[in-house]
């Protein structure tokens, strides 16, 4: 009975694997490989973990005010850019109190590296300005609050949130996030909004802050845009876009201005 039952199983695995295509207008019987078990997705998470063990925020600071104005000015540029312009910017303006007494053309030539520098300028003045004026120059540690500060989106609180406070709302999901969770199979969505929520059912929520920190360690490390390094990729036996990754994990349009992060 037992080997009966495992025949069937067999049986249909293969009939999985064999379709029919038509060429030049004949169909044909063709043998495909068999698709791979999705692994559990914390599983999973577990062996990136292990394989990037230093998984953190990569954007430098020292407090709350400096990471939200840090991720602010990620937008469009890269961690390791932010982090050579900020150590000056955060000497000559240390604080919210501080930053929001500065002029547009002051703060401008801290951050013209960045690209988009007028427009970050004058969102972290602003930003600066309604911290003061509605927390007392502190950073809030809600959701609701974060996200009605001027160029602040569910992105950036949540990394504030997670980073800092240890309590996130959601899992942060930018370029790399977006990309291996599409790769994984985890989320067939493009939309980040919709990607988080995948994401937030497939993972328990005390995951939910390293989980945007060592996907997006991976996305750097191995699993590149346009050529993931699948062969030294820990995950390769469990990963259904393994050794054809390439064109999986679309990369949002490149807005003309800049978007709240
Ligand atoms: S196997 Fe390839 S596509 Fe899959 S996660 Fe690893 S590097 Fe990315």
């Amino acid at each position: 009975m037992a080997v009966a039952k495992k025949k069937t199983v067999a049986a249909k695995k293969v009939a999985r694997a064999v379709k029919t295509v038509k060429t030049l207008g004949v169909r044909v019987r063709q043998t495909v490989a068999p698709k791979k078990k999705m692994a559990p997705p914390v599983e999973t998470l577990d062996r990136l973990h292990a394989m990037h063990p230093d998984a953190h925020c990569e954007l430098d600071h020292a407090n709350a005010f400096q990471l939200l104005c840090a991720t602010v000015l990620s937008a469009q540029t890269t961690d390791v850019n932010v982090n050579k312009a900020t150590p000056k910017l955060f000497a000559r303006w240390p604080d919210a109190k501080a930053l929001a007494k500065a002029e547009q053309l002051e703060v401008e030539p801290y951050v013209a590296s960045l690209g988009f520098f007028r427009q970050k300028s004058k969102s972290l003045i602003g930003l600066a300005k309604a911290l003061v004026e509605r927390h007392g120059g502190e950073v809030p540690r809600t959701m609701d609050e974060l996200v009605k500060l001027p160029g602040v989106g569910r992105k950036t609180a949540n990394v504030v949130l997670g980073v800092i406070w240890h309590n996130p709302d959601g899992v942060v999901v930018d370029t790399h996030v977006q990309r291996i969770s599409q790769r994984l199979k985890w989320t067939r969505q493009s939309d980040p909004v919709k990607i988080e929520k995948d994401l937030c059912k497939l993972l328990p929520r005390d995951r939910w802050d390293i989980a945007s920190h060592i996907l997006i360690f991976h996305g750097r490390r191995i699993c590149f845009a346009r050529k993931p390094d699948c062969e030294k990729c820990g995950i390769n036996d469990v990963c259904p876009s393994a050794f054809r990754a390439e064109k999986v994990g679309r990369k949002p349009v490149r807005p003309s201005r800049l978007p709240t992060v």
